[in-house]
């Protein structure tokens, strides 16, 4: 039998004495799984594309509308916890309401699903603007303090209904996901262990850092859209900067200067949206 003539004497060793190749050695098994939860996690990544008709951009989401608003809401009384809870003074509350609501109606974003509430938050201290993923929006009075104009608090909620217009916390969870899913094969090939863990957890975290540069610049280029069609001067929004620059001297940055791209950088950008909006220039009889 030829099966005999290659392993004589039943030695350990196999044909000519070195030894036999292991079956699919050259891969191991843990790395073929790993390559296929990669190719998994792009796959569902890339396949999960939607148009977004506001911003006409392709986006990568895994969340359905329904539930990113129901996470926002799932979220909304830790976050409002956290900045002293729902501001007492209704008037001021009633301010805000109003303001939201008329950017929210009478500019593209009345062409979305998303649920928009606004909420005065009571914190004196810390100036903060932020919006939670479906459309719960949040102004810290320390912030509404600050503003001068009812243009500027149009300016402020305005970029924050930009960030959940543009979806900009469901394409973070998207792309954490994606990750997730590359640094779980990332475990499987390298046989887990401490380190890798910490690795895998630290690349989770660069990913799921606040909003990028880009979407602070997006959001400010929406919030000058929906804002003017709401029938505010958008040059208000220059002013917001101007306050939110002074600001930033303080302890934490406002969500809306997270990840700032620096105030000259967003100040541009701010001014070519007023100039796509109005390339004649900004009539006159906007609110201010
Ligand atoms: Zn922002």
């Amino acid at each position: 039998m030829p099966y005999r003539t290659r392993s004589p004497m039943g030695s350990p060793y196999g044909y000519r004495g070195r030894a036999a190749p292991r079956r699919g050695s050259f891969m191991g098994p843990r790395l073929w799984i790993g390559l296929a939860i990669v190719g998994f996690a792009f796959l569902s990544y890339q396949c999960s594309t939607e148009y977004n008709p506001v911003t006409g951009e392709e986006q990568h989401l895994s969340l359905a509308p329904q539930q990113e608003i129901a996470l926002g809401l799932q979220a909304m009384p830790q976050m409002m916890q956290q900045y002293g809870g729902e501001h007492p003074d209704a008037q001021a509350q009633a301010l805000v309401d109003r303001v939201g609501q008329r950017i929210v109606a009478q500019s593209d974003a009345a062409k979305t699903e998303w649920q928009y509430d606004f909420h005065l938050l009571a914190d004196p201290r810390t100036v903060n603007a932020f919006a939670l993923p479906g459309g719960q929006i949040f102004i810290t009075a320390a912030l509404l303090s600050e503003i001068e104009t009812e243009g500027q608090l149009a300016g402020v909620l305005g970029h924050e209904v930009g960030h959940v217009v543009a979806r900009h916390s469901a394409q973070r969870m998207a792309k954490q996901q994606l990750t997730q899913g590359i640094t779980g094969a990332v475990l499987v090939a390298a046989g887990g262990g401490g380190g890798e863990a910490q690795l895998a957890q630290m690349v989770g975290q660069m990913v799921n850092m606040k909003y990028g540069r880009e979407d602070e610049l997006q959001s400010d280029t929406l919030g000058v859209r929906f804002m003017s069609q709401a029938g505010y001067d958008p040059r208000a929004m220059v002013g917001v900067q101007e306050i939110l620059a002074r600001q930033s001297g303080g302890q934490a940055p406002p969500e809306i200067l997270s990840t700032h791209p620096s105030a000259p950088n967003r100040i541009q950008t701010i001014e070519a949206a007023i100039a796509e909006v109005y390339p004649g220039g900004v009539p006159a009889g906007l609110q201010p």
